[in-house]
């Protein structure tokens, strides 16, 4: 109903702003205005849902109200309730994420309290949000929680860190609500290698104890997510895992070439696994821009300087927001669109098929781009979707059906593996 309301105004906004801004061309005016217009009425009937944002990092700062609507500009925030409901984004995969630090007995503690931190405060946000959102945990809630009204909250772990070298964690994250795992992230860990280790690959692929993860996962009924590892971690995740996998934030490499993103031959295979590639709103993922060696080193030198994130205090966090802004006007790189990510939408389809690719926003983490700058501006997407010829149906399937018809394999392959005891 709300929902309803805030398009009629959206609309109304519209049609004032072209009324203003163009005194000719009313009839292009028109098509234009009922093309938004069944855009967002697709939008508002879909399932919409979102595969990854490493939103935990912020709910776990002290005063954080995820109730609350934050200005994207001032905070850096970027995704929140309120902006998650302007812009119709019914369900969402928030990541419980740890960057890679020591891989021994006392890193790997450290990275798993983090992760129940993390863990813990999106479960208790749900609680005390409960008339807005709720707890999801199987495929179907996301529609059920959505015919109430409300969105739909899931559990990610992007790194598979936090899982150390004990098996049984596996099982105890599943316990409090873990959906999917991303067996790595930018520098390799014990389970797998990542695409952006500086020093290549360690274990050519997937390690011995990243196969047992992998083989828990299957059991529990934990979706395997490719994500951040290199291509030999995506082929190993194909032949080990008995159900399909995901690939929860990545691009395809033939439209902007990305290590970080698939290759049409790895497409194709992800399409025979029955699995899902999520698009992501990453800027350097979805375009290649020209280069620019000052801006390259200024970026590196200020990476290096950086501790983790989840480390920073409020402070540290804004200089460095600070910092990365200075830095992108000094050096302006063009800017990637919502046309690239459909780009990238329009080729692994034509790669992999329709019922291949989804959409990770990867919101938090570094996603964000123009016009999909925030949760709030997520209908973009589909209003470019419909532009360039794409059905409901097609739609239905890019924005969540593609995700919840393999999240539900995963599930029905952990029935049967339990089964067969
Ligand atoms: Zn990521």
């Amino acid at each position: 109903m709300f929902h309803k309301l805030h398009h009629i105004s959206y609309l109304f906004f519209l049609c004032a702003f072209l009324m203003v801004s163009c005194n000719a061309g009313s009839e292009s005016d028109s098509a234009e205005e009922e093309l938004v217009q069944r855009a967002l009425e697709i939008h508002d009937r879909v399932l919409t849902v979102d595969t990854h944002a490493d939103t935990p990092l912020r709910m776990i700062q002290p005063g954080f109200d995820m109730a609350e609507r934050h200005d994207p500009k001032e905070t850096g925030s970027k995704v929140d309730y309120p902006r998650m409901k302007e812009g119709g984004l019914d369900a969402i995969f928030f990541a419980a994420f740890v960057a890679q630090d020591i891989r021994d007995d006392d890193g790997n503690t450290r990275a798993k309290a983090l992760c129940l931190q993390m863990i813990d405060s999106i479960v208790s946000s749900t609680q005390k949000n409960a008339d807005i959102v709720g707890l999801a945990l199987n495929p179907d809630d996301a529609y059920a929680i959505e015919k109430e009204g409300k969105r739909a909250i899931y559990i990610g772990i992007e790194n598979g860190y936090p899982i150390g070298s004990d098996i049984s964690n596996v099982a105890e994250y599943y316990e409090k609500g873990v959906r999917y795992i991303t067996l790595v992230h930018s520098s390799n860990n014990d389970l797998a290698d990542s695409a952006t280790d500086p020093d290549g690959t360690e274990h050519g692929g997937i390690s011995e104890f990243g196969a047992e993860v992998v083989k828990e996962m299957n059991r529990l009924g934990i979706m395997v997510d490719v994500s951040h590892g290199n291509d030999s971690v995506f082929y190993d995740a194909i032949e080990l895992s008995k159900a399909p996998i995901i690939a929860s934030h990545s691009n395809a490499r033939a439209v902007t070439k990305h290590d970080r993103n698939m290759t049409d031959e790895m497409l194709q295979l992800m399409a025979k696994n029955g699995g899902v590639v999520q698009l992501t709103m990453l800027a350097d993922y979805l375009r290649t821009a020209p280069p620019n060696p000052e801006r390259d080193s200024a970026v590196a030198a200020l990476r290096a300087s950086m501790k983790p994130v989840s480390e920073m205090t409020p402070e540290e966090r804004t200089a460095l927001r600070e910092s990365f802004q200075a830095l992108n006007e000094k050096y302006p790189a063009p800017p990637a669109t919502v046309k690239h990510v459909a780009d990238h939408i329009d080729h692994i389809v034509k790669v992999a098929g329709i019922d291949h690719v989804g959409i990770g926003c990867d919101f938090d983490g570094g996603g964000g781009i123009e016009g999909v700058f925030d949760a709030s501006e997520v209908m973009n997407i589909t209003i470019e979707l419909v532009r360039r010829g794409y059905t409901e149906e097609q739609i239905e399937k890019i924005w969540g059906g593609n995700l919840i018809r393999v999240f539900k394999e995963v599930q029905a392959v952990a029935s049967e593996i339990q089964a067969a005891g």
